[in-house]
């Protein structure tokens, strides 16, 4: 079944408000199974919405209006689905009592253009407003098309984000199932990797790609979350929760044969989160000395319910005195490997604590101790008796201070993390 998206507001024609309506629409239609073939942007003018909706009837089953649904008079959404129903606009005492109520339960006094927003379409069905004062509308069409005359439904939701994402899902989605006969669950599974570019990602799994485009059913996405790494979406769908998630494991797993350690974890799982868990699973204490990221990392881990267990402490040694004076390191150069390591032992020695973690580098804009903005020496001692020694990785991250900073935040999380699991 076909569902195109009509997005209505002058305001999105004038780049003041990016049309993320229809992106959040296609994803979701796409997920349960139903086409979106085209999405148009109209300003707010009666002929040309009109005009429009009309012209998509031709050839969508279904069509979802976001917006213009407000008390003014440039909200002309129903309007327009009343002239190409072919029918008045009457007032639905319902919904007008519910907006006469939420005026008055706020002791405030109703304009009278809000009871525009209680007009409905003469055979529409309301879906009830529970936080704007705009309800949606499902309203049954008739079009004549070159095989005769064929049903087709409109669904009008409000523009506000939320209210369209929560009546989308509580009034059009259950009413295209019915509609198109068709139900299907949606599985999906966020493999989240780091340490590769996308275009080097998507070169190592275009075998996979290949093949899923052929399939169509799961699908695959590459998501970009910057500093977060980058994330490969699985999404499938079918008849039941059950088969719909046995649907997604082969492929999974063909994507960790490919990409190994890449992967750090899935769904909500985060780098600090992760890293946390393999250290609780050692009954593992951590202490954190860091320069250039001024206690991000620190702050990255403590943010997560449940950290203390694990996290001892934090020494922000910025100044070189107080790597010197606090940590133990040898007097000289502070952006090297070996302060790095001399602040990893520093770290686990003051804190007491069984692994210590170090970031020195330079997040810039200028150089120091003749480093480049963007190096970063970070360091991990683990306990004697565990085999896994003393590390340290010499990396150059790209980007500007902030982004540098995020990014040695990261970096250095994977670090503790890929000797944990090798
Ligand atoms: P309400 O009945 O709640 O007033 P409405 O149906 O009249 O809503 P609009 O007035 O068109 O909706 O838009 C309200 C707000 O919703 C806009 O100011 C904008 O912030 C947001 N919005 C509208 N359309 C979109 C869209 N396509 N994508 C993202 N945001 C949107």
């Amino acid at each position: 079944m076909r569902c195109d998206v009509l997005a209505v507001g002058t305001e999105l024609l004038l780049g003041q408000i990016v049309d993320t309506n229809s992106s959040w629409l296609g994803e979701h239609l796409a997920m349960h199974g139903f086409d979106s073939l085209s999405q148009v942007k109209v300003g707010d003018n009666i002929g040309r919405i009109t005009a429009h909706l009309r012209r998509m009837l031709d050839e969508a089953d279904a069509v979802i209006m976001c917006g213009g649904l407000g008390p003014t008079h440039d909200d002309l959404t129903r309007e327009a689905i009343a002239a190409v129903m072919g029918v008045e606009l009457e007032l639905n005492e319902d919904v007008a009592d519910v907006i006469r109520y939420l005026f008055s339960s706020r002791n405030r006094t109703m304009p009278e253009n809000n009871l525009r927003q209680a007009m409905v379409p003469v055979g529409a069905t309301v879906i009830p407003q529970t936080r704007g004062t705009a309800p949606g509308l499902i309203c049954p069409v008739t079009v004549n098309t070159a095989n005769g005359p064929m049903q087709r439904v409109v669904y009008a939701v409000p523009g506000v984000p939320h209210e369209m994402k929560e009546m989308f899902e509580r009034g059009i989605l259950p009413d295209l199932q019915q509609r198109s006969g068709e139900q299907w669950t949606i599985a999906s599974k966020t493999l989240r990797t780091w340490g590769e570019s996308e275009s080097g990602l998507n070169e190592r799994l275009d075998g996979i790609i290949a093949e899923l485009d052929e399939v169509g059913n799961p699908t695959l996405a590459f998501l970009a979350s910057g500093w977060e790494g980058l994330k490969v979406r699985l999404t499938g769908r079918a008849p039941d929760a059950n088969s719909a998630a046995a649907l997604l494991e082969p492929w999974e797993q063909r994507i960790r044969a490919i990409l190994g350690s890449q992967i750090f974890g899935v769904d909500h799982e985060t780098m600090e989160s992760v890293v946390l868990d393999l250290l609780r699973r050692r009954n593992w204490t951590l202490g954190v000395a860091e320069s250039v990221t001024g206690g991000l990392v620190t702050g990255r881990l403590t943010a997560i319910a449940g950290a203390s267990d694990v996290v001892k402490g934090g020494i922000v040694s910025y100044a070189s005195e107080v790597k010197f004076g606090l940590l133990g390191v040898s007097e000289g150069p502070v952006v090297t490997e070996d302060a790095a390591l001399e602040m990893a032992r520093g770290v686990r020695k003051v804190l007491a604590c069984d692994v210590g973690l170090a970031l020195t580098g330079v997040a810039g804009p200028t150089e120091q101790d003749g480093m480049r903005p963007g190096t970063l020496f970070a360091s991990v001692v683990f306990p004697d008796e565990s085999g896994l020694g003393e590390q340290v990785a010499h990396l150059r991250l790209p980007g500007d201070r902030d982004t540098m900073r995020q990014l040695a935040v990261i970096s250095a999380l994977d670090l503790v993390r890929r000797h944990l699991i090798a």
